[in-house]
Formats: C-alpha cells, structure tokens, sequence
C-alpha cells in the first residue's frame, strides 16, 4: 500500500504524539532512589489520626552520647539529622516539635540538678511525649559497640501503642530497600533500658541511625549527603505511616 505524504505525516505526528505522552507518564512517576517523595507530596492533615510529629534529637549539651575514633560526636549528628528532617516535614505541612534545637540537656536550671540532669533530662523530653495531643514520637541516635564491625541502622519502638511497631517497621524495612540492602535487622522491642519508649504512651520509635564505632558508617555520616539520604528516608517512612493512620 502507497500512502501520500500528508497520510504519512498524520501518522508521524500521531506516533510522536503518543510516544512524547507515554514518555511524560512513565517520567511522572518515576523517583530517583535517595530523593524524597517531598516536594509534589500532598497530605491532607484533617484527616490524620496523628497530628504531630515529635522529634528528639538525643543527648545534648554536657550529654554528648557516643563518638567515632575521628571524634564525630553523636550528639551533633542527631540534631543535624533532626533538624533536617523537622524541616522537610514542615515544608509539607505538617506539625512538628522538638524536643531540642540547639546544644543543651533538658533540666531546669533552678532546681538542684547535680547527680540528676540526664534523669531529668530524660523525664522533660517524655513530659512533651506525654502532654503532646495526637503526637508520634521518634527519637534520633548514633549506636556504638565495643567491636567496631557492626554496623546498619537499627529502630526499637514502644511496647505501649501497637503502631509503634507499625511506624518502626517502615522505617527499617524503607532503610533496608533506599540506602542498606545489605541490612538484616530487625525491629526490636524497647526494654526497660531504654526509659522514653519504655514509658510513652504514644505511637514511639528510636532509631539509631548507624555505628560510629564502624569506621567506615562513621565516615557516611562525616558527609551532609549521608545525613540528608537518612533524613529524606525517615521523612518518607513517617509520612507514609501518617497517611495510613486516618482517623475516617
Ligand atoms: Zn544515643
């Protein structure tokens, strides 16, 4: 069959037109694998169970948690890490608090802390768990081991709310499929040594983000593109737990 010129240009047209099409679909969805779903992310936030998002950046101040043999000190890496994620979370509307922004424990100094600041620490951070309406809570840590060839993130929740559980196994399975395919852990069940899940009564995760007693994860979390790659992914794995936790 012969078809005339303007036949073959219609067609030309008609073919370019469904492949620029499929081209813009397909590219629509597509997700570069350590980019957050932030920017195009819409949440409706009337009707989420869970209005807020508490945020606790550990240690602090006199409290410097654990260190890397090249003096990375985990205090600092948990509030930059915080403070990231408080912001991607805001910048998509959705309420957060933390229970630290700068370097400090949280005591009163008017009262007669010597002896007791890390445990009056400990018992303001769960005051703003427990007073907070509609709140998860998600606490932000560097682990460390006597051996240094562990490694990997690893998240404990709270026995107190069965979505704990839910909110921690996103976080570890979504580490596990972005940044660590190589990671085997599994959640775990806060114990009596760790007194904020032990004791908080709403939906409450640690995450302790990796091992600054591993040389070679110490030296991921030297980079602010390691920092921004774990914020970006705890910010889709809580937001993906506030979408599924509606209210309707
Ligand atoms: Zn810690």
């Amino acid at each position: 069959m012969k078809l005339g010129f303007s036949v073959k240009l219609l067609l030309f047209f008609i073919a370019s037109a469904l492949f620029i099409g499929a081209a813009a679909y397909l590219l629509s969805d597509f997700r570069l694998p350590f980019l957050s779903r932030g920017d195009s992310l819409q949440i409706n936030t009337d009707t989420l169970k869970y209005k807020t998002v508490i945020i606790d950046a550990g240690h602090g101040g006199e409290d410097g948690g654990a260190s890397s043999a090249k003096g990375l000190i985990e205090k600092n890496v948990n509030l930059e890490i915080s403070k990231l994620l408080c912001e991607m979370l805001r910048e998509n509307g959705i309420n957060v608090v933390m229970t630290r922004e700068d370097d400090r424990l949280l005591y009163d100094r008017n009262v007669d802390y010597h002896g007791r600041k890390k445990k009056l620490d400990l018992a303001a951070r769960l005051t703003i768990a427990d007073t907070t309406p509609d709140a998860i809570f998600i606490s932000i840590h560097m682990n460390s081991f006597t051996n240094p060839k562990y490694s990997g993130l690893q998240v404990w929740y709270s026995p107190n709310d069965p979505d704990s559980s839910t909110l921690a196994g996103l976080i570890q399975s979504n580490n596990k499929a972005t940044l660590q395919p190589e990671n085997t852990r599994k959640t775990k069940v806060a114990t009596s040594s760790i007194f904020l899940l032990e004791n908080a009564t709403c939906p409450a995760v640690l995450v302790e983000c990796g091992f600054l007693s591993n040389p070679a994860e110490a030296a991921l979390f030297e980079t602010d593109e390691y920092k921004q790659k774990v914020a970006s992914m705890l910010f889709d794995s809580i937001t993906e737990f506030l979408e599924k936790s509606t209210d309707v």
